[in-house]
């Protein structure tokens, strides 16, 4: 839906295709009273954050709801227990009696680990709430998916809108937080105007930006500067300096198993290479298969490379799992950023004018 610079829907305009599938959502929502809410394993903060403000959205409505994710929240999103019951997955618990469950910046089955099978079989209807590339024709009956918003939060947010419900301070924060991980603290280019005007409103209605900030990032182990640093420094650079590769071996993930960490620790500074175009972190989990995870600069589609993989994720933040060992994971993203950089070189690129040294002021 757009917004005009003060947060309220722009009128005027013809309903977009979302603003037609935030009806139908919203009617999914009226039509059912115990949801259990989900999303990807590994739950980030954009996840986190939106099924946070989800599940008071539906309180408010008089519902029922449970969110139930395939993974424990990351300790360093514990100040979201302060309002937020978190639930994970376990083999002997049984799950909650639901009538409908919903997807959270996740649009896969395959992704909600042991919890896919044991959520279909439930046989209740599933929405899914999305941003992601082609998440129209995921594994829900329903879905209410924009792939330009920056976040599954601010979605979520949409629906209170739909619903004329106020956010509350704990919703807020869920969303403020679907924000700030999704966009890197407002650097990236999903950066959009909605985001900004949402972030203001969001902070009139209670986020404390500092308490959301210290409690992500200034509360590390004592070991995580070594073991980030060690991270750091399996980087290489292949393709003439354009891929940059951090490879996160088995010993490493071992030793590492306890400090919280946050990929983004090592693609940010890769990212910030001159003459880098594409980076990629990958894990190599004790399963055997190795986590992928792909940031673009300028024109490179990482989420079109990952596809071919049964990955996903967005043009310049993707990401997928391999089955196969690490050295050979390592090739595939080589092989795969050179042909997609190969077929950028092909389509003419406009001329951008020479840049200029800084003039002294
Ligand atoms: P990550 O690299 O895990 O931070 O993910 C970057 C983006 O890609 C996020 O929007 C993820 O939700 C998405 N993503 C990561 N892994 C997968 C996957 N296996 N399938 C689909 N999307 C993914
Ligand atoms: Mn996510
Ligand atoms: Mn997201």
């Amino acid at each position: 839906m757009p917004y005009s610079a003060f947060g309220e829907p722009a009128t005027g305009a013809p309903p977009s295709p979302e603003d037609a599938s935030l009806t139908t959502f919203g009617h999914f929502l009226r039509s059912h009273d115990r949801f259990l809410l989900t999303g990807h394993e590994n739950p980030d903060g954009d996840c986190l954050g939106a099924q946070t403000a989800l599940l008071h959205l539906l309180t408010t409505l008089g519902k029922q709801a449970w969110i139930v994710n395939p993974d424990p929240i990351g300790a360093s999103y514990d100040f979201l227990l302060r309002h937020t019951p978190f639930g994970a997955v376990r083999p002997d618990t049984p799950l909650p009696e639901i009538d409908a469950a919903i997807l959270l910046d996740c649009c896969q089955i395959g992704r909600l680990g042991t919890l896919g099978p044991r959520l279909v079989a439930l046989g209740v209807p599933i929405g899914i709430i999305d941003h992601h590339v082609g998440s129209e024709t995921g594994d829900g009956q329903f879905h209410y998916v924009d792939a330009k918003a920056a976040a599954t939060g601010v979605l979520v947010r949409r629906l209170y809108r739909e619903f004329g419900v106020p956010l509350s301070a704990a919703a807020a924060e869920g969303v403020f937080l679907s924000l700030i991980s999704d966009t890197g603290w407002f650097r990236y280019s999903n950066t959009d105007a909605e985001v900004f005007a949402m972030a203001g409103e969001l902070v009139a209605a209670g986020v404390d930006v500092s308490l959301v900030y210290d409690s992500l990032y200034r509360r590390r182990h004592p070991d995580s500067t070594r073991l980030l640093t060690e991270a750091l420094a399996t980087h290489r650079f292949v393709l003439q300096g354009k891929l940059a590769l951090a490879s996160l071996d088995r010993h490493w993930m071992e030793r590492a198993g306890h400090i919280d960490f946050d990929p983004d620790q090592v693609l940010e500074p890769l990212r910030s290479t001159a003459g880098v175009e594409v980076v990629a972190v990958l894990k190599e989990r004790f399963d055997g298969s190795v986590k992928v995870s792909m940031r673009a600069r300028a024109d490179v589609d990482v989420q079109a490379i990952v596809a071919q993989w049964g990955g996903g994720g967005h043009k310049k933040a993707a990401g997928a799992t391999l089955r196969c060992p690490l050295a050979e994971a390592e090739q595939l993203v080589c092989d795969g950023v050179a042909r997609a950089l190969a077929s950028a070189a092909a389509v003419p690129q406009p001329v951008q004018p020479p840049r200029q040294p800084p003039g002294r002021i």
